[in-house]
């Protein structure tokens, strides 16, 4: 099971898009400007995204570099998209949430072993 960082961009855009039919009552599977915008945010900010290849899904990573604005706009789509994901793309939305917990414990970990090296100093 394995989820690529390639997909997570097309559930993100799955959920923008869920998140725009209903809230903005925009035909399904289309966008709004305000959510295209959105949209070719999040992509932008992912091909500048310092991780590159090594990158932790947005959720993990620690430098949450979306500006405020933007960033309680995804946060908005999220809560409103992602328990709905759930019922709709259970696979997608069970995956996400499997890789997103099994890169979190790792990253848990690697954190322990800088801690545990710092001490032995
Ligand atoms: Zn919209």
């Amino acid at each position: 099971m394995n989820l690529s960082k390639e997909k997570e961009i097309e559930v993100v855009e799955l959920m923008i898009k869920k998140y725009c039919h209903k809230k903005h009552n925009i035909k399904n599977g289309h966008l709004c400007e305000e959510c295209d915008e959105l949209l070719n945010y999040v992509k932008y900010r992912r091909s500048v995204c310092p991780w590159k290849k090594n990158k932790p899904f947005c959720s993990n990573c620690k430098i949450h570099c979306y500006e405020p604005k933007m960033r309680e706009k995804i946060r908005d789509v999220m809560r409103f998209s992602g328990p709905r994901m759930i019922f709709e793309h259970p696979i997608i939305a069970f995956r996400h949430v499997y890789e997103t917990n099994r890169e979190k414990r790792k990253l848990a970990k690697i954190e322990k072993k800088k801690e545990e090296r710092k001490n032995d100093r």
